[in-house]
């Protein structure tokens, strides 16, 4: 039944949209940072959680901490897109994607292969310097003992990415805004709807068929028109094949 009605709306749909989750991640054991059970292991390990140091004021203010806890945690953490994103890559290669919006911040969606992406809290390629604006890619704070400063004027480098309390950037908060409102059929994948990204943008969608697919039942899910409870990976390859079949 369930499968039924996902497969006629995603079919159906001309314009559908992906908005990403976390729960993409856990699917195959990477925790974020915002996982609790990742949040505690980082706060024992440091004396401080990561939203006391993933901000603004401890980076100003305690840089060489802040880094070290940029490249273990963050940094170190990068790993392969799992099974799932290849398969959003095949539905955004084909043209029925899209777009994926994500708070990803390894570019999973992308090496994947998928097209149009909006990452909405960034990317760990894209630290610069705040002075002189010069880019670094990831290896060069790697490479960096304590705080890393910038090669051409000397200034703290920055992490391309949001810090806990900042708002996300307006150009890319508009075009996921954007992208949410034109869609006819959204997918909410690795998230309930009461968990960032989602809760922020499903509200600005429009269309016909708003469509949860998450591992865990939430009572937020009682605004979706579907819901499926079931593994990401092998929602999607089934999605994938209906499509490629169709
Ligand atoms: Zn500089």
């Amino acid at each position: 039944m369930l499968d039924e009605a996902l497969k006629k709306a995603v079919l159906r749909s001309r314009y559908l949209v992906a908005l990403c989750g976390s729960g993409m991640l856990k699917e195959y054991g990477q925790l974020s940072m915002r996982d609790p059970d990742r949040a505690y292991e980082i706060e024992k390990k440091y004396g401080y959680s990561p939203e006391e140091m993933f901000t603004s004021s401890f980076y100003s203010t305690r840089p060489d901490r802040f880094f070290e806890f940029y490249r273990n945690e963050i940094l170190a953490g990068e790993g392969c897109p799992g099974e799932a994103f290849y398969h959003l890559a095949d539905l955004s290669k084909c043209g029925k994607l899209k777009c994926v919006i994500t708070n990803n911040v390894y570019s999973y969606p992308e090496k994947a292969g998928c097209e149009n992406v909006v990452s909405l809290h960034g990317d760990i390629e894209n630290n610069y310097c705040p002075h002189c604006k010069e880019k670094y890619p990831k290896e060069y704070i790697l490479a960096s003992k304590n705080a890393p400063r910038c090669s051409k004027c000397g200034a703290l480098l920055r992490p391309g990415l949001i810090f806990f309390g900042q708002t996300v950037d307006n150009a890319l908060m508009s075009r996921a805004t954007a992208e949410v409102s034109k869609a006819d059929v959204l997918l909410v994948i690795g998230s309930s709807l009461r968990f960032e990204p989602a809760r922020q943008y499903a509200r600005y969608f429009e269309g016909d068929h708003l469509i949860v697919i998450n591992p865990v039942s939430d009572y937020s899910d009682r605004q979706a028109d579907l819901v499926i409870n079931e593994p990401i990976a092998d929602t999607l390859k089934k999605i994938s094949e209906w499509v490629e079949e169709a």
